[in-house]
């Protein structure tokens, strides 16, 4: 008659789980954002939305590219990490299927050292790229990055004026850029680019300047970066990287965009 049944010292750690006061559960942070992580490795999922919930964001995670696309619908996503390789289809389509209806800022995680990959993610309208691998803490900090530059960003450079530089006019009340009169579509650093180099035309602007206010202080892989747009505003400006006539190089040292009296031609008036 086993009456004491009782396992008396049941390692007595029966892990408690706080019950969440109800009134503390739904504490809303307001500015609280959803980030929609399309990745299907758990080894990435996991850790990273872990991260990105301590950092005081919701996190919805998607698994294929179909996923992805129906969570999309919802409204309230503030920005997506966009992985290039998924298991029944190419990142680059998620991106360009967002785009037709979507501006949310998209931030595509490519492997390693493919080059290729990132252009094209910038070029289909990505806002900015992460090499893998990364760390969580990289990660939030572009987040951060991008998101501070998409949201309250309507930069108040003073100069709401279009600039007109040969055939590119750039009109930064609207973001919108034309070549010829033909719209350019820019991703949103893209754009920042062009305005700083266009507003500085004919003045070399550093590297590091141009770091500093497009992009941000916090970010480390910065100067291959700044190649990689550089080369992607080219394509879209149709522009010769062996003899450009916008946007020039000044080796080692920054980027130039051409002065109006270079490339109105010989006299202009
Ligand atoms: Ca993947």
């Amino acid at each position: 008659m086993a009456t004491t049944t009782t396992p008396a010292t049941a390692v007595a750690t029966t892990e408690r789980i706080e019950e969440p006061a109800l009134g503390q559960a739904v504490l809303m942070q307001p500015g609280r954002r959803t980030v929609l992580l399309v990745e299907d490795e758990e080894s990435i999922t996991a850790p990273l939305s872990d991260a990105l919930t301590r950092e005081g964001f919701d996190t919805e995670v998607a698994r294929t590219a179909g996923e992805a696309l129906a969570l999309s619908g919802n409204a309230r996503l503030d920005l997506v990490l966009l992985d290039v390789m998924l298991p029944d289809g190419s990142g680059f389509d998620v991106c360009r299927e967002l785009r037709r209806n979507s501006r949310v800022p998209i931030i595509m995680l490519t492997a390693r050292g493919d080059e290729t990959d990132r252009i094209v993610g910038l070029e289909i309208g990505a806002d900015d790229y992460i090499v893998k691998p990364f760390s969580a803490r990289e990660v939030v900090a572009r987040i951060r990055a991008v998101l501070r530059r998409t949201e309250g960003s309507d930069r108040t450079d003073g100069s709401d004026d279009a600039i007109e530089i040969g055939a590119v006019r750039l009109d930064p009340a609207r973001r919108s850029v034309s070549l010829a009169g033909e719209a350019v579509e820019l991703s949103r650093k893209e754009f920042d680019l062009l305005q700083l180099l266009m507003a500085n035309a004919g003045a070399v602007v550093p590297r590091e300047r141009i770091i500093e206010e497009v992009w941000d202080t916090t970010w480390f892989g910065q100067t291959k970066t700044l190649d990689v747009h550089v080369s992607s505003l080219r394509k879209k400006l149709a522009d010769d990287p062996a003899s450009p006539t916008y946007v020039h190089t000044a080796r080692g040292v920054g980027f130039r965009f051409a002065a109006r009296d270079e490339v109105v031609g010989e006299g202009g008036r």
